[in-house]
């Protein structure tokens, strides 16, 4: 099939490259010359394993391509796929500046029938919003074409990408138009053979489950991150309590790992958006502000401890961080618990000497050079002269390491481990004061 894609972000470039992958002849496009320029030049712009390679032999096979030029690649589509970016508006709702920016210019060059996928997360409602935008081009050029919007909302998670693209849990389709479930139950059919993942749904149905499901998820987050400030103070270890309750099939393991916050470019800004829409449709969604309240105290949750730990007077400190991006595999740092504690340590006073396998050109683009960060090459390296270590991302890189050589190079023996992924009793035998999330002491 004729796949074009606008957007070649994280959802936009695994999804074409995946559908490329499948056998069919995939255009994407981008507004971002550079990046169109570097992926036509074998560069992924984006750290997402596996997309690389995936990249490369599909843009070689000349089954994907890239272009800055939306008329050719409408005129190849017959789906085009809507993946641009829907960033917080200032009030926190999201903002469908670019979506609809994609709607017009697909409006201003659609030639003959087509179907109109949006896989970008947006408010409920939105997909009448981008066919209004359709037709308003359509009528504006005196031409009558037909065509259809479907949601069709991601659920893909960075640093697993294109293994949840190939292996989808559910494929949410939004639509009640036959034709468009046709032509999406033939480009879907290769990654739902072995059992029926596609879900069908009302467009508005297939907008909100996006949103329910990462406000579950932040829920689940921000729950035992209060279960955790609890297990603190009443001496007991939120880490035997989560094997405790994660026995109980009803509650499960998965996603209820405390630590410092959930980050990134989806769960807060889809949180804040979803209470939103709740606001303008006149109900109060109480437990979603919850949600967003415990996660952004849980934010400042390391530097809290290590702020206390050192009697309140952080100036002159040097401390080494383990982490930066906002989860393990990607080197995304969107809403990073790791920019906040960065930020609140430089405030106090102290220098950060920061290690990530991934994150560390964002972080030098995000930050910038400054006197008070050093950004090392290798994560041992960030001891040096340290007076504590804080554990921010928990790469496999970090989980068995050598505490003793940690031990001789930290200048002060301590390290804060932001996502309990080590053994305090482990640690202090290596001689190293320890701090986690919940496990029952605090400084
Ligand atoms: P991103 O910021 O990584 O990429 C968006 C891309 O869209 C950028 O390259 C930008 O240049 C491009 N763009 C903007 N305006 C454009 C236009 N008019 N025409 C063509 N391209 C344009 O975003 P992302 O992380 O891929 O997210 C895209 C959407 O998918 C968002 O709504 C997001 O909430 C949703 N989503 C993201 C994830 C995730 O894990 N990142 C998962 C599921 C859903």
């Amino acid at each position: 099939m004729n796949v074009t894609v606008f957007g070649t972000g994280y959802v936009g470039l695994v999804t074409g490259t995946c559908l490329a992958e499948m056998g069919n002849a995939v255009v994407c496009v981008d507004v971002d010359a550079n990046k169109i320029a570097r992926l036509n030049g074998g560069d992924i712009p984006i750290y997402e394993p596996g997309l690389e390679e995936l990249v490369r032999s599909n843009h070689a096979a000349g089954r994907l391509a890239f272009t800055i030029d939306p008329a050719p690649a409408i005129a190849h589509g017959d789906v085009i796929f809507i993946a641009v970016g829907t960033p917080p508006d200032e009030d926190g709702s999201a903002d469908l500046t670019h979506v609809l920016a994609v709607a017009r210019t697909i409006g201003r060059n659609l030639g003959a029938a087509s179907v109109i996928v949006n896989k970008s997360t947006v408010p409920v409602g939105t997909a009448d919003r981008v066919r209004e935008a359709i037709s308003a081009e359509l009528a504006e050029r005196g031409v009558t074409i037909e065509f259809d919007v479907v949601s069709n909302p991601e659920f893909l998670k960075e640093g697993d990408a294109v293994n949840d693209c190939m292996r989808p849990d559910r494929i949410v389709i939004g639509t009640d138009s036959a034709r468009a479930i046709g032509l999406l139950k033939d480009l879907y059919a290769p990654f739902n053979r072995n059992h029926e993942r596609i879900v069908l749904m009302d467009v508005r149905s297939a907008e909100l489950t996006k949103y329910a499901a990462n406000a579950m998820l932040a829920t689940k987050i921000s729950f035992m991150n209060e279960m955790a400030n609890i297990a603190e103070r009443v001496g007991a270890d939120i880490e035997l309590v989560r094997h405790g309750i994660g026995s109980d099939p009803r509650i499960g393991y998965h996603f209820i790992y405390p630590g410092v916050g959930y980050g990134g470019s989806c769960f807060p800004k889809d949180v804040q958006a979803l209470d939103r829409i709740a606001t303008s449709h006149g109900y109060t969604a109480r437990l979603l502000r919850s949600v967003e309240e415990v996660n952004n105290a849980q934010k400042s949750k390391l530097f809290v401890q290590i702020e206390r730990y050192f009697d309140g007077d952080l100036r002159g400190r040097t401390i080494a961080v383990w982490g930066l991006a906002f989860k393990p595999n990607t080197d995304d740092m969107r809403e990073a618990p790791s920019r906040r504690l960065l930020e609140q340590l430089w405030e106090a006073g102290a220098s950060v000497r920061a290690y990530d396998p991934e994150a560390r050109q964002e972080a030098q683009h995000i930050f910038g050079n400054r006197d008070d960060l050093t950004l090392c090459e290798q994560p041992y390296d960030v001891l040096d002269g340290a007076d504590a270590l804080a554990v921010v991302t928990e790469w496999k890189a970090f989980r068995s390491p050598d505490f003793k050589r940690i031990r001789a190079r930290l200048a002060r023996p301590v390290i804060f481990d932001g996502r309990n992924i080590y053994e305090p009793r482990v640690v202090e035998a290596a001689g190293i004061a320890y701090y986690g999330i919940g496990r029952g002491r605090s400084v």
